[in-house]
């Protein structure tokens, strides 16, 4: 390590992150920060980084101006037709969506120039991880892709980027900006697209033209427990990575996939979260000298699961293992908010109980083997 190098976490998120709010009862919510960022602080959480809009040039380097240009527009008048799928449904317009969305793709940007410029070897930005977004359209609770423009800059930096995106929904917007990029390989694990929203990420998505094997999807059953998840994980990333030699690692952890979350249907606890932190850790010490960004994502069980899900990629980029319990004044301070949402008890302890998902049905383990070795082949055929 050098002298005076600051290796803490730095965490991306200040005032500006709560802005992103699509309503009081849409799933995607900014109530999740007040629980999810006070864990972090009751843990040592200390070195933060309020995020900033990025600029209209910076969002071109992904997003069609003409596409920036209607979210400016619906910005400043919420109230006109539904455009760019910004309506009624999952990307409902409001007032200041641009300003807002373009602070998410602003914080990304800033935690993956702390690390460019060596100020930070780890950032976490908790608000980012926005993987729907497209080039000209807002999808899935997605407006701009911050945690694709993050990917954008390492790679125009001269980085070769591993994007690992652990959310329960395919990441369709980051691979289909990247398609045919053979700088950059996305790998995304998700239930699969056969029972749940956007519906690709199928194991046959390799890649386009001059980029064929940058993108690996491992679609899983509904249903699917620790153990397999796991497993397909800890086959997949760390011999992904091998072959591809990654100089940068962006990670998008979206904890949608927790068996309590309300959108989704897999079966996953905070156990495995705790671990596929610790494997993507491994991966940025080993290929890409620790230079690692990670971001949030989905989940909509914003006070059992999500403040345990960042406060374990928190942990884990901090070096530390959890705690068993969490704190008595956390639980506590947000109990009384968790009841009224309907997602009560604020959780005692850190890591889920191994047996809370029950066992997993040896049908769906067979299945999602299945899938992992046709996933490995894949990219197995084409290295380099
Ligand atoms: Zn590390
Ligand atoms: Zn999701």
């Amino acid at each position: 390590m050098a002298v005076g190098e600051d290796t803490r976490a730095l965490v991306v998120y200040g005032p500006g992150s709560d802005r992103y709010d699509f309503g009081l009862l849409h799933p995607l919510t900014p109530r999740r920060f007040g629980p999810g960022i006070g864990l972090l602080r009751a843990y040592g959480a200390d070195r933060f980084l309020a995020p900033e809009p990025a600029s209209d040039a910076e969002l071109a380097r992904l997003h069609e101006p003409a596409y920036v240009e209607v979210v400016r527009r619906i910005s400043a008048d919420p109230d006109g037709p539904p455009e760019r799928g910004i309506g009624p449904g999952d990307d409902p317009a409001f007032a200041g969506m641009h300003e807002a969305a373009a602070t998410v793709a602003g914080g990304s940007l800033a935690g993956m120039r702390a690390i460019l410029t060596g100020e930070a070897v780890h950032a976490f930005h908790p608000g980012g991880g926005l993987h729907h977004a497209l080039a000209g359209r807002a999808s899935g609770f997605c407006v701009y892709n911050d945690v694709a423009l993050a990917v954008a800059l390492a790679r125009d930096a001269g980085h070769r980027v591993l994007y690992v995106d652990m959310d329960v929904h395919h990441g369709d917007g980051v691979q289909a900006l990247f398609w045919n990029d053979p700088a950059v390989l996305t790998c995304s694990l998700h239930e699969t697209g056969e029972t749940l929203f956007p519906g690709t990420g199928r194991v046959e998505e390799r890649g386009g033209p001059g980029a064929e094997g940058r993108a690996v999807n491992v679609p899983l059953q509904p249903g699917t427990g620790d153990a397999s998840w796991l497993a397909a994980l800890e086959t997949v990333v760390p011999a992904l990575a091998e072959a591809f030699r990654p100089t940068m690692l962006v990670t998008q952890h979206g904890c949608d996939s927790h068996l309590l979350d309300p959108l989704a249907h897999l079966r996953l606890t905070t156990a495995a979260y705790r671990r596929a932190a610790a494997v993507v850790d491994e991966v940025a010490h080993r290929w890409c000298e620790r230079r690692w960004l990670a971001t949030g994502g989905g989940g909509y069980d914003v006070y059992r699961v999500v403040p345990r899900a960042w406060a374990l990629v928190w942990l884990a980029q901090a070096h530390r293992e959890p705690p068993l319990e969490t704190p008595l004044e956390w639980r506590a301070r947000w109990e009384d908010e968790a009841v009224r949402w309907h997602q009560a008890p604020m959780p005692e302890v850190f890591l889920d109980a191994s047996d809370l998902a029950g066992p997993e049905s040896p049908a769906i383990t067979a299945a999602n083997a299945r899938i992992v070795e046709r996933a490995v082949a894949g990219f197995r055929a084409r290295p380099g």
